[in-house]
């Protein structure tokens, strides 16, 4: 999709510290960490949120799952805990309009979530 910031990063037309790549989704760490372990898990394919991903039904929201959990394992804190987000809408303060799994770990995590 035009003008949008993770299909350019899908496509290697911006830069990004990739983690991980499977067949349909990249994870990078995110430019922004906000613990040890932020990456983030996205489609290839534009969806703007979680709701059209899962909507797809043709198990590419399966595939960011387990590749999050794969980043979460490969970053060494598969053991420790781990915390995937997908930020919907504005007051859950997503800004970028492309859906992506938060992988946050690497220090305790607190609960509820502001
Ligand atoms: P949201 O707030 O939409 O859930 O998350 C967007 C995330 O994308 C934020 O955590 C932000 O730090 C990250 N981000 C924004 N621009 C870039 C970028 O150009 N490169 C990378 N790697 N991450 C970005
Ligand atoms: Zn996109």
């Amino acid at each position: 999709m035009a003008d949008c910031l993770f299909c350019g990063i899908a496509a290697g037309e911006i830069p990004a510290t990739r983690v991980l790549e499977s067949a349909r989704t990249i994870a990078f760490q995110d430019i922004n960490p906000q613990a040890p372990v932020h990456v983030l898990v996205i489609p290839k394919e534009h969806h703007p949120d979680l709701a059209s991903l899962a909507g797809a039904g043709d198990g590419l929201l399966d595939e960011v799952a387990a590749q999050a959990a794969l980043a979460a394992s490969s970053l060494g804190v598969a053991e420790s805990g781990y915390r995937i987000i997908f930020n919907t809408g504005p007051e859950a303060g997503q800004t970028v309009h492309h859906a992506h799994a938060h992988v946050l770990g690497g220090r305790p995590l607190t609960w509820p979530p502001g």
